[in-house]
C-alpha cells in the first residue's frame, strides 16, 4: 500500500482498545509498535520493588532521585519474538499489568520529570517515521505533527467488560469492581492532571469502538492510513 512511512498516533483513556489497535496496526503495515503505557508502569513497578511507595502514595522527590538509575527501551523477546520493555535490561510482561501496578501507575505518570525522561525516549525511537505510538499525549505532546491521530474510545461498560477478559485469564480472584474502580480512578488522574494531560487532539479523529469487533476496528483504521498515505 505504501512506500511513504508516517507516524500513527493513538491516544485514549484505559482499556479502550487503544494498544490492540495500535499492534494490529503496526502488523499490517509494518511498522513498529511502542506502547508507551508499558514504559510508564515500567517505573511504577521500579517504584514498588524499591520501596518507594509508602501506603499506596509516592514520594515525587524520591523517584526524581532515582530516575538516573530507571533505563527503560523496547528488545526483542527471544521467547516470543515481540518487542517488549525492558526495565533495566530485564523483560517485565507481565508483571507491569498486575492491578497493584495499575493503581500506582497513574501517580507516577503525573510527575514532570518522570514524563520527560520518557517522551525524550519515545520521540527518540519515534524520529524516523514508521511507528505506531499508543498513550495519552502521543499525538498532543510527543509527536504533535504525526500524518495520523486517532483518539480511541468506547463505553465504560464495554471497556470495563474487556479488561475483565483479560486480567481474570491469569488471576482469577479479579473483580469487575476492582477494575471499574481503577479504570474510572486512571480516566480521572490522567484527564486531570498538570502534565500533559489526556486529550484528544484538534486534529485526532474520534474512532468510538464500542461496536466494532477488532476486524472492523482495524478495517476502519486503515482506511484513515489509506487516505493520509494518498496525499
Ligand atoms: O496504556 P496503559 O493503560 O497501559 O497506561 C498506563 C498508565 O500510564 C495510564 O493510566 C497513564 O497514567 C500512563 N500513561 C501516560 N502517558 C502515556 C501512556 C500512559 O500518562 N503516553
Amino acid at each position: 500500500m505504501q512506500s511513504k512511512k508516517i507516524t500513527i498516533a493513538i491516544d485514549g483513556y484505559s482499556s479502550c482498545g487503544k494498544s490492540t489497535l495500535a499492534k494490529a496496526l503496526a502488523k499490517e503495515l509494518d511498522y513498529i509498535f511502542i506502547d508507551t503505557g508499558s514504559m510508564y508502569r515500567s517505573v511504577a513497578l521500579y517504584c514498588l520493588r524499591n520501596n518507594l511507595v509508602h501506603n499506596n502514595e509516592i514520594v515525587v522527590s524520591e523517584i526524581i532521585n532515582e530516575l538516573p538509575k530507571i533505563e527503560i527501551h523496547f528488545e526483542k523477546n527471544p521467547l516470543n519474538g515481540k518487542l517488549e520493555v525492558q526495565l533495566n535490561n530485564e523483560f517485565v510482561e507481565p508483571l507491569i499489568r498486575s492491578l497493584e501496578v495499575s493503581q500506582l501507575v497513574s501517580k507516577v505518570a503525573a510527575i514532570k520529570e518522570v514524563r520527560a525522561k520518557l517522551v525524550e525516549e519515545q520521540q527518540k525511537m519515534g524520529s524516523k517515521g514508521g511507528v505506531v505510538m499508543d498513550g495519552r499525549d502521543i499525538g498532543s505532546v510527543v509527536f504533535p505533527n504525526a500524518e495520523l491521530k486517532l483518539f480511541v474510545t468506547a463505553s465504560p461498560e464495554i471497556r470495563i467488560e474487556r479488561r475483565f477478559l483479560e486480567l481474570s485469564q491469569t488471576d482469577k480472584s479479579i473483580n469487575k469492581e476492582e477494575i471499574r474502580k481503577n479504570l474510572e480512578e486512571r480516566d480521572y488522574l490522567d484527564s486531570t492532571r498538570a502534565e500533559s494531560p489526556l486529550i484528544q487532539a484538534d486534529d485526532a479523529i474520534l474512532l468510538d469502538n464500542s461496536n466494532y469487533t477488532q476486524e472492523k476496528q482495524l478495517e476502519v483504521a486503515l482506511n484513515y492510513v489509506k487516505s493520509k498515505l494518498q496525499k
